[in-house]
């Protein structure tokens, strides 16, 4: 295995790979904060160069193990192999931004085995802990990574809870659960409750999870988490014939994966796979944009919100980001854009209307953003028409379609003769 060790990218510690949570010099244990977020995976890069080149990686099957070298699980007999990865990046070819002649692509993360990206950060996360013989899994959530860790845990033959909130990262606001993201879970056979207390309190109960009967709770391996984020960019590079966009938008709740988006675009320079680094941009609802806040006025580690509004993206409603995307916006030269409900839904029907393509509301985000970012001059008309632009869409509408009726009119009933279909279609 080329993994090494964890890295803090924020005070530079080092940690062994068998470390669990935390910056243990950044963080403070139950609070929190956008500390909380620092670490990421290092690789002995000088003999990964030795071992990979381009021609090698196309040879391989698509998907999550297709880079194995790049990912920190070392016995193949422990890399869950659900069908996760490999996923299409459309151009977008009839939305009015396409026709203007913006060269504008979605990476379609719904088509993923559970719906959403979740598969690759979870797929990879629980291999490694799996491997290092953990005996089930445990997450909090709002679904996505639910449904995740529930399909893998029932592919490896290991119990699974999960912890299922309205919002991802929100406890105490008494939103709802969405009924299809628990049916999908349960379906999978994980056991769920809806807890309650605030995070502090959910996060404690998850450690004892850990200590009382050896699962892991996976988000104290949110560094494994990103490293299968990486994945997403290295299949970006190689659909664009080896080469990086100009900027990439990414709905963004904890950071994580336009983090780990960004660590494989470095990844894939550092091998030599690719010469030139994309821009990275987060998009957030507003009044959950702490990003957008943080970069706007250029706060040193983006501060929590108090308060957030509900919105139609719960999957991407958090007080507060981690500090490793921050820095990814930062090195990137990139920034963060916040979209409303009525952004989200345009984004959403154009995306099914004219391209064919059905995401849930926190995922068409991303065109959201796209089209925010480009209102507010915030991408030049080379990035725009040259070399392309690309958002990521998170996850599939059907993850989320009850909320949704909602916004659109009721079934028009008629009675079943030609005249009145006639008068319908007229
Ligand atoms: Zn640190």
């Amino acid at each position: 295995m080329y993994a090494t060790n964890l890295h803090c990218f924020c005070c530079g510690a080092n940690f062994p790979l068998t470390h669990r949570g935390s910056c243990t010099n950044c963080a403070t244990v139950g609070e929190e904060s956008a500390l909380s977020e620092t670490l990421g995976v290092q690789y002995d890069l000088a003999a990964i160069k030795r071992q990979l080149d381009r021609e090698e990686l196309v040879r391989r099957p698509v998907g999550l193990w297709r880079y194995h070298e790049l990912l920190p699980v070392a016995d193949p007999a422990f890399r869950i192999e659900l069908g996760a990865g490999g996923t299409q990046l459309v151009p977008l070819a009839r939305v009015p931004e396409a026709l203007a002649g913006n060269r504008l692509f979605m990476k379609v993360e719904g088509s993923n085995p559970s719906g959403s990206f979740k598969d690759r950060p979870i797929g990879v996360a629980a291999s490694v802990a799996l491997e290092q013989g953990v005996h089930g899994l445990a997450c909090l959530t709002s679904g996505n990574i639910g449904s995740a860790m529930a399909a893998v845990a029932a592919k490896a033959g290991v119990p699974a809870l999960v912890l299922l909130l309205g919002a991802a990262g929100l406890s105490e606001q008494g939103l709802p659960v969405n009924v299809e993201k628990y049916v999908q879970i349960s379906a999978y056979g994980a056991k769920v409750v809806t807890p309650t207390g605030n995070l502090g309190q959910l996060y404690a109960l998850a450690d004892r999870i850990e200590t009382e009967m050896s699962w892991s709770f996976i988000h104290n391996v949110q560094a494994y988490q990103t490293d299968g984020d990486k994945t997403t960019a290295f299949e970006i590079c190689e659909q664009l014939g080896w080469q990086a966009p100009s900027a990439v938008f990414v709905p963004t709740g904890t950071g994580t994966n336009l983090f780990g988006l960004w660590q494989g675009f470095v990844l894939f320079k550092e091998l030599g796979f690719i010469d030139r680094l994309p821009r990275m941009f987060a998009v957030q609802p507003v009044g959950a944009a702490s990003l957008v806040a943080a970069w706007e006025e250029q706060q040193a580690i983006p501060r929590i919100l108090e308060y957030i509004e509900p919105n139609l993206a719960p999957p991407i409603s958090h007080h507060v980001s981690g500090y490793h995307a921050y820095k990814a916006i930062q090195e990137s030269g990139g920034g963060a854009v916040a979209v409303t409900d009525s952004d989200m839904l345009a984004a959403l029907k154009d995306l099914a209307s004219y391209e064919g393509i059905y995401a849930e509301a926190a995922s068409a985000a991303a065109l959201a953003g796209i089209r925010r970012a480009m209102a507010q001059g915030l991408l030049m008309q080379e990035e725009t028409h040259r070399t392309g632009i690309v958002g990521i869409l998170t996850s599939h509408g059907l993850k989320n379609s009850l909320a949704l009726s909602k916004v659109f009119p009721p079934q028009t009933k008629i009675e079943g003769t030609w005249e009145a279909l006639r008068n319908f279609l007229a």
